[in-house]
């Protein structure tokens, strides 16, 4: 069977699956994505990725288009016809079809889409470890809503890749490292204290970092959260990132610089395996989205 798109309520043929050229998220980015992992057949985290997705709609005011059980319901379907294995799920509603015109429009349904894209677990292996610019952060004030308005994180990743590498950390004003392109940022210092950046709005909430900071705490890890400049993490002993779609991923060179001795750092890629074993495989990531900034730190 060709590869499937889900497409407001049917299931099509990914070469044919097309929106309304009045689509809200075609016209003003009006809308909100989620990429959900998904390994042996199963979606990884699928219930914090729906909390995330349904507090995104709610910080823009767009109603759920469906609830998060008739969510999972369509993904594991297109996930079914495509016979996804290993990968992720794409979803993305946007506040739906209506003339061009800024304000919100009375009657428009949101309009939801979901593919599939398959991907081989050896695509997320660390063995190289990743290479890291730094950029200054040049996006809007509400980095917490996973909006699909990603033009400084397209051109920020761009320029990693014009430079060789692979993510772009992004830099606040102050000189603080906010996370990637795509990817929330880690360093382990010199005496194994694992940090990230605290949330707020200047930050994605990620999946991955959620349900990694639950490992953290079972296994006893020292976490710190709290901000640090990109030459804390050059000289760091270890940096790593994490995401969906990496996983927890070793970072080896920040802006040309070896990041400790320039190999995959030992915790991270323990971290990783502790991260593969509990969260990926046997399902036991973090609680719930919601309790996020509850979590002791
Ligand atoms: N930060 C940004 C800006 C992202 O786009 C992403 C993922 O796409 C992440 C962090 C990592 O989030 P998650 O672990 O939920 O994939």
């Amino acid at each position: 069977m060709p590869r499937q798109a889900y497409v407001n309520g049917r299931y099509v043929p990914h070469n044919h699956a097309a929106v309304h050229i009045e689509d809200r998220g075609y016209q003003f980015a009006d809308g909100v994505y989620e990429v959900i992992p998904v390994h042996d057949g199963r979606l990884v985290d699928a219930e914090l990725h729906l909390q995330r997705l349904e507090y995104s709609l709610g910080e823009l005011r767009i109603p759920m288009p469906m609830s998060r059980r008739a969510l999972q319901l369509v993904a594991t379907e297109l996930m079914r016809r495509n016979d996804l294995t290993n990968g992720f799920l794409y979803m993305q509603v946007t506040r739906g079809v209506a003339p061009r015109n800024h304000f919100f429009p009375k009657d428009a349904k949101p309009a939801l889409t979901m593919t599939t894209r398959q991907m081989a677990d050896k695509g997320r292996s660390p063995d190289w470890g990743m290479k890291v610019i730094s950029v200054p952060d040049q996006r809007w004030a509400r980095c917490d809503i996973k909006s699909i308005a990603l033009l400084p994180n397209v051109l920020a990743k761009q320029a990693a890749a014009d430079q060789g590498c692979d993510e772009a950390w992004q830099v606040d004003r102050d000189g603080y490292v906010t996370e990637g392109g795509a990817t929330n940022a880690w360093i382990v210092t010199r005496d194994d204290t694992v940090v990230t950046r605290h949330l707020d709005e200047g930050i994605l909430s990620g999946i991955t970092r959620l349900s990694l900071r639950e490992v953290l705490a079972r296994e006893g890890y020292t976490l710190e959260v709290r901000p640090f400049t990109v030459a804390e993490a050059r000289n760091a002993r270890e940096a790593f990132l994490t995401s969906s779609t990496n996983y927890v991923m070793p970072v080896t060179e920040i802006d040309g610089n070896p990041v400790g001795n320039g190999h995959p750092g030992l915790l991270t890629l323990a971290l990783r395996a502790a991260y593969i074993d509990r969260v990926v495989a046997a399902g036991a990531g973090a609680d719930s989205f919601a309790a996020r900034e509850a979590a002791p730190a």
